[in-house]
């Protein structure tokens, strides 16, 4: 896959993006990032990309022109049109299942506001999508940028060792991930549970598919009232509903799982 980033700051982007996982896979050539500066795209002498807004108000807005040609130069690079994504806390929310979808997409087109936001009429020529990273409001699209393009590569094939990695993840099935525990096997007086150190798949496989709905009904009602259990998942919830019947009860309608 490739991203492209189209921002006033790729030099930020550039160098959250150079680090870590992602760093190494661009370098691996599992990925490609290009960050494209929208500045070098103005035609005004000093390279001006804002203006005062129509109808008053005190902030700048980004003008049409230079993110237009900066767009167009991308996909005369690229060859034809790319998946162009605006980074706005008016998108619909970034979710996991969505990350999924556009990690199969062979590239993105980040494009990044700040000040006020963007003319609206380069929006509706180039967008394909708004996406936000939350509601709240941020001073620039840099960073949700980089949350989404850190969030979509790491599921391109080669990025993580096996994509078990990302599929056994919180969200990625609808339920968060069970606890991790790493060796001392006993610290400060806490042990790792037992069932751990069995070496038994199968009663391994069957904890922590029970800690998964536990975590979740504990944590994140909200995506619990969405998820679907399997046979095993409702006999699971049984379980921990005989454990602490409040747990289950409080957290959803419990006829919806068992
Ligand atoms: N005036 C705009 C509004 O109220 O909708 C907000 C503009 S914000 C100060 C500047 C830029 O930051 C936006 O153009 C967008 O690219 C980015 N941004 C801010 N918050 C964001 C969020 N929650 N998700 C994604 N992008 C965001």
């Amino acid at each position: 896959m490739r991203i492209d980033i189209a921002t006033l700051f790729p030099e930020m982007c550039e160098a959250v993006l150079s680090e870590s996982i992602v760093g190494r896979a661009r370098r691996a050539g599992h990925i490609q990032v290009v960050c494209h500066q929208i500045r070098d795209y103005s035609q005004d002498k000093r390279r001006r990309v804002d203006d005062y807004g129509y109808g008053g108000g005190k902030g700048m807005v980004m003008q049409a022109d230079p993110i237009f040609r900066c767009h167009q130069a991308i996909c005369r690079e690229l060859g034809g049109p790319v998946h162009t994504i605006y980074l706005s806390p008016q998108g619909k929310v970034l979710t996991q299942e969505r990350c999924v979808e556009l990690s199969r997409l062979p590239g993105l087109l980040l494009l990044c506001g700040h000040y006020e936001g963007v003319d609206e009429r380069v929006l509706e020529t180039v967008v394909d999508e708004e996406l936000s990273i939350g509601d709240y409001v941020l001073t620039g699209g840099e960073l949700p940028a980089l949350v989404l393009a850190d969030a979509v590569a790491r599921m391109c094939p080669g990025v993580l060792a096996a994509e078990e990695c990302f599929q056994e993840e919180s969200h990625f099935g609808g339920l968060l991930e069970y606890p991790q525990y790493t060796r001392p096997e006993v610290w400060e007086g806490r042990p790792v549970p037992e069932v751990l150190l069995s070496g038994h798949h199968g009663n391994v496989d069957r904890w922590r598919q029970k800690q998964r709905l536990l975590r979740t009904l504990q944590k994140r009602p909200d995506m619990m009232a969405r998820y679907q259990p399997t046979k095993l998942d409702q006999k699971l919830l049984e379980e921990i509903r005989r454990e602490d019947e409040g747990l289950v009860q409080d957290a959803c309608n419990v006829e919806n799982f068992v």
